[in-house]
C-alpha cells in the first residue's frame, strides 16, 4: 500500500525543470553557445527537437560550449568547416564536450549555420555522415539543405537508436 502512495504523490512533481539532469533516452543535450551563435543554435535545437522528440534539447548554462571558431583543422592537416567533440566510453558515444563552428568560412564551407545543424547532429550522438550531399548530415558542405531532411532524420534515429515516428 505504500507503493500505491508513492507513485501518487510522485505523478506531479515529474515536469522537466530548467536545469534538471538529461532525459533518460541519453540523448538530450543543453548547449551554452556563443551570444552570437544563440539565435541560431536555437533555431537547430527547436528542429532537432520536432525530429526526435525523445530527446530534451535545448540552450541553457553549464552546457556543451557551442564556440564560433576561425581556421579549424583536423587531425589529418584538412580544414574544417566545424567540428564537434565527443567522449566516448567503452568505445560508445558518452557525451558531447564541446562544438566549433568557423564563422569566417570559406571554400567548401556552406556557411556556418548550415554548420551548426550539422554539428548539433554530431553532439546528440549522431557518428558519421549520409551519402545524400543535400542532407544537412552529408559530409560535403556545400550542396546541405537548411533545414532538417527525412534522410537525416532517419539516419539520426537509427543511430540513436529511437524507434521510428508514427
Ligand atoms: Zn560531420
Amino acid at each position: 500500500m505504500r507503493w500505491a502512495w508513492i507513485l501518487v504523490l510522485a505523478l506531479p512533481c515529474c515536469g522537466a525543470e530548467p536545469d534538471s539532469p538529461l532525459d533518460p533516452a541519453g540523448c538530450g543535450v543543453v548547449l551554452s553557445p556563443d551570444p552570437e551563435l544563440a539565435d541560431v543554435t536555437r533555431k537547430w535545437a527547436a528542429d532537432w527537437s520536432v525530429a526526435l522528440p525523445e530527446c530534451d534539447i535545448r540552450l541553457g548554462e553549464s552546457g556543451i560550449p557551442v564556440y564560433a571558431a576561425e581556421d579549424l583543422t583536423g587531425a589529418d592537416g584538412e580544414r574544417r568547416c566545424g567540428q564537434t567533440f565527443n567522449e566516448h566510453r567503452g568505445g560508445t558515444f558518452s557525451r558531447a564536450l564541446e562544438v566549433r563552428v568557423d564563422t569566417t568560412p570559406t571554400g567548401d564551407c556552406a556557411g556556418w549555420g548550415y554548420t551548426l545543424g550539422h554539428e548539433i547532429g554530431h553532439a546528440l550522438g549522431v557518428h558519421g555522415h549520409v551519402d545524400d550531399e543535400t542532407s544537412l548530415l552529408s559530409n560535403i558542405e556545400a550542396g546541405r539543405a537548411y533545414t532538417l531532411d527525412a534522410v537525416s532524420i532517419a539516419f539520426a534515429r537509427e543511430q540513436l537508436g529511437l524507434n521510428a515516428p508514427e
